[in-house]
């Protein structure tokens, strides 16, 4: 009988395999293709489409294990976790599926038939809760499986009824409960399953999806009516096992071992204590498991959930007396735990570890600067006579600073102060509304609207990888998102048929472009996108005659950019390919574009790529297209594939019968676009740039086939055209503008030096002339060819120079005139540099100011110079 949790996992997945049931494997954390949910937080979230009847599998039955992350919800506040029996953040949920095959009676035999009979719980122990209304259910429990009426209990909407989302599938569902025995502490006046004083354990949810709901409420019974179960393995592990939580469970013991070997305290010994070994055990593995399916910290989304996370494990550590990082060492024994039944753990283990611990260190850090930050905040209180920290302030220090609140209101506390609970809550609630205004979908209402009730009624076939011609029958024309019988010359149209070789944009590459022609017109499509299910749309204009719903049309894919296409897409796995081998495993896909013209490719890494990297780089893939390995596509389960060590891209959505790709024995990934028969028809890639885009992502643009040729030739081109007007040949360019800069140099340190003894010579003459005015010396010029900024240099040397005075320059340019006047330290508690330059500008139609010894101004009236010394030499005489 199984015990351990791998057996109870195993048992489960046989068990309903021999029930004809399809074993699917767990689809990544992130969820493939859903803008709309941040995490996969249930098993079903990998078949929505197929629920919804927007993707057609090809079976009906399933079973998986499925990674899960819940970090909010009703009934799984993050605060929780650690602190009960059973609440975690990351977990496996087991599941069977049918989609529109068996219905209730199944689930429910087969349920109590695994519950009971072969994993051996005590079937006394067990209590089943159904929906108020579900009279089915009801007499399946009684009369199918010989349950007593006290056994099915009967719960309202909010425990027992779920659905999709406001509109959709939803339905009753029945639950599973293990009864721990009377807590002699609950206040309920009846302790049911509904009751949280933890005496019930639900061990298994079966969702029958019964009814489909529309806008109004109103639910209409589904023809085909499907079932999605959920059976958490920890909690049904923990009644196996007959351990007090699920933390005590052997999913853990590894784990909890490695913390307290790490902290030196022991389990069982202090209820705090071991609540934060808990929230350590529990944010480590979905810790490993984020970064594992490639999901970075971050201040936003996902990111932003892994960061908290593994700041409240460091912050438990540091409860715990662990002030250094340690999670890196707890994501260990993670691995250790979980790589039999997640295999890739294995593989980007160093990965993992490493940005753990990078993480860890950097909060650390955080950790240090909130304090000071903190200590700041109270000294002010304190200075205030206050005893209240301002909610505010509570949620910059949380928010901005990463300082967990409950380590603010701990030293609050130790001070004898108190933080601003409400006002907290309220800045808290802002920030919420912000997250989920930011995941809302597509938020292109036609998508939603058009395509969607397009998308559940039509299938275009994609006959592209076989040819680029085709023909097929208009069956949808849309000009400006609505539906139309004709479209004329000039019209803007949508178009869809029903079979096409137009590739749709997906994967990073780019839509298909080419013409579509019936006997009557012809449409220039200038894109070919995909906006759900399989559904493809084709964009363009109609250039001649008319086309019509109905009609029979050629279709042609322009094959000139579709060959620079596949260039470029078979060029980005290699690419990946060298990335990984020259860089390491850790190297990511994160995105890609692929289009005629160039390619990007983006991945994870934490440092800028030397020159040697780059070139080590190139030379992998010019390599190997150099042996014109043939491209090998095959189709194959998504298990098997992943097996056989093909790479996938995270966020990518994949069914589960998948496309594999393989040139040689370098590069196998999934994908599902076109690609080069064989690697030599890219003919050579060259990297034009890496660069940063984000924390620990690079990003390379790259050029393929002629279109590296054209680059390479046009920089050719530039080196002998510099090369010509040097007259040296290229490869002495370097050493040439070697000397020429050095030439430069020398040239401008010899202008400035005669410029500057130039000056010297004028403002010699100048002195030389100095009139005196009321016994003041004065000097008033016009000098030629110079700046402001000279201009200002020779006032200073002639105040210098005149020791006792007061100078006026002006200079000349494009019928501009520039001042500017200086008097000596001596003379200006009587006159002010500002002052009169004021009064003078004015003379030349222009205005200035400054300090009492320097002031400058510019005029447009040049011709008025000597007027404006003449008002001057009035100025000084008149004060
Ligand atoms: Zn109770
Ligand atoms: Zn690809």
């Amino acid at each position: 009988m199984a015990r351990s949790a791998s057996e109870i996992r195993e048992t489960f997945l046989r068990f309903f395999e021999a029930k004809e049931h399809r074993i699917v494997s767990s689809s990544p954390l992130v969820p493939q293709g859903d803008p709309t949910l941040l995490f996969t937080n249930a098993g079903m979230v990998q078949f929505k489409n197929t629920f919804l009847g927007l993707e057609t599998r090809d079976y009906v039955r399933a079973t998986t294990s499925q990674k899960c992350l819940r970090v909010s919800g009703k009934h799984n506040d993050l605060e929780n976790v650690g602190r009960t029996t059973h609440h975690h953040t990351f977990f496996e949920m087991l599941g069977n599926f049918s989609f529109g095959d068996y219905f209730k009676r199944e689930a429910i035999e087969w349920g109590w038939e695994l519950t009971t009979e072969v994993l051996g719980i005590d079937p006394d122990r067990l209590v089943i809760t159904i929906f108020r209304e579900d009279d089915e259910a009801d007499q399946l429990w009684r009369e199918g499986i010989g349950l007593p009426a006290e056994k099915v209990i009967r719960l309202d909407e909010d425990e027992n009824f779920w659905s999709m989302g406001d509109t959709g599938p939803c339905g009753p569902c029945s639950e599973i409960h293990f009864d721990f025995g009377v807590n002699a502490a609950c206040k309920s006046a009846v302790c049911d399953p509904s009751c949280d004083c933890g005496r019930w354990g639900e061990i298994w949810n079966l969702v029958f999806m019964q009814f489909e709901r529309d806008a109004s409420g109103k639910q209409t019974p589904l023809p085909k009516p499907s079932i999605d179960t959920g059976a958490g393995l920890g909690r049904v592990a923990r009644v196996i096992q007959g351990v007090p939580t699920t933390f005590d469970t052997d999913l853990f013991r590894g784990i909890m071992n490695r913390i307290q070997e790490i902290s030196e305290v022991k389990r069982g010994e202090d209820r705090e204590h071991d609540v934060s070994m808990n929230v350590i055990a529990d944010h480590a593995r979905a810790l490993v498991f984020l970064i594992g399916d490639g999901v970075l910290p971050g201040n936003e989304g996902r990111g932003y959930v892994l960061r908290r996370l593994l700041r409240r494990a460091a912050r438990h550590g540091v409860l715990l007396g662990v002030e250094r990082p340690f999670l890196f060492q707890v994501a260990d024994a993670v691995i250790d735990e979980m790589s039999g039944a997640f295999p890739e753990l294995r593989d980007r283990s160093a990965y993992i570890r490493d940005r753990i611990q990078r993480e860890e260190e950097r909060f650390l850090q955080t950790l240090s600067n909130g304090l000071s930050l903190l200590e700041e905040d109270i000294a002010a209180l304190e200075a205030r006579g206050d005893k209240v920290l301002p909610g505010n302030s509570v949620f910059k220090l949380y928010d901005t600073f990463g300082f967990p609140v409950d380590l603010t209101a701990d030293i609050l506390r130790s001070r004898g102060l108190e933080l601003d609970q409400d006002g907290f809550e309220a800045e808290m609630s802002v920030q919420r509304e912000r997250a989920r205004a930011k995941w809302k979908g597509s938020g292109d209402e036609r998508v939603d609207a058009v395509y969607g009730q397009l998308a559940s009624e039509l299938r275009t076939v994609f006959q592209g990888h076989e040819g680029l011609t085709g023909e097929s029958t208009i069956r949808v024309l849309l000009i400006d998102g609505e539906s139309r019988k004709v479209a004329r010359s000039g019209d803007e149209v949508e178009v869809v048929v029903d079979e096409t070789p137009f590739y749709a944009e997906s994967g990073g590459q780019v839509g298909d472009r080419g013409a579509l022609r019936s006997a009557d017109g012809e449409i220039e499509i200038t894109d070919t996108q995909r906006p759900s299910g399989q559904l493809v749309v084709h964009r363009g204009v109609v250039r001649k005659g008319e086309i019509r719903v109905d009609s029979q049309v050629e279709l042609r894919v322009d094959a000139g950019a579709r060959a620079a296409t596949v260039r470029n897409h078979s060029g980005t796995h290699l690419l990946h390919a060298a990335l990984r081998k020259v860089l390491g495993p850790q190297a990511m896909q994160k995105g890609s574009l692929v289009a005629p013209d160039r390619l990007r490719f983006d991945f994870t890494h934490d440092a800028p790529l030397s020159d040697e990297e780059i070139e080590a780089i190139e030379d992998a893939v010019n390599e190997w297209i150099e042996t014109n390995a043939a491209a090998a596509v095959r189709e194959m389960s998504y298990t098997e594939a992943i097996e056989s060590g093909a790479i996938a891209i995270f966020e990518e959505k994949y069914a589960d019968r998948v496309r594999v790709v393989q040139f040689g024995d370098f590069s196998t990934e999934l994908c599902g676009g076109t690609h080069a028969a064989a690697t030599g028809e890219i003919g050579l890639l060259k990297i034009l740039s890496e660069s940063g885009i984000a924390s620990g992502v690079r990003r390379i643009e790259a050029l393929t086939g002629i279109a590296a040729l054209k680059y390479l030739r046009n920089q050719e081109r530039t080196l002998r055209e510099i090369s010509e007007l040097l007259r040296v040949p290229t490869g002495k360019l370097p050493a040439r503008v070697e000397k020429l800069l050095e030439d430069r140099r020398n040239g401008e340190r010899e202008i400035e030096r005669l410029r500057s003894s130039q000056r010297g010579q004028t403002s010699k003459g100048l002195t030389d002339n100095a009139r005196e005015v009321a016994g003041v010396r004065v000097v008033t010029s016009k000098v030629e060819g110079v700046g402001a900024t000279e201009l200002r240099s020779m006032v200073d040397d002639l105040r210098g120079q005149l020791a006792s005075g007061i100078v006026l320059l002006a200079a000349e340019t494009d019928g501009r005139v520039s001042l500017a006047l200086g008097v000596t330290k001596d003379l200006t508690d009587r006159y002010r540099a500002g002052d009169l330059i004021r009064e003078v500008a004015g003379i030349v139609g222009g205005k200035g100011g400054g300090k009492p010894s320097f002031a400058q101004a510019s005029g447009s009236d040049p011709g008025k110079l000597d007027a404006a010394f003449e008002r001057l030499d009035a100025l000084i005489a008149g004060s």
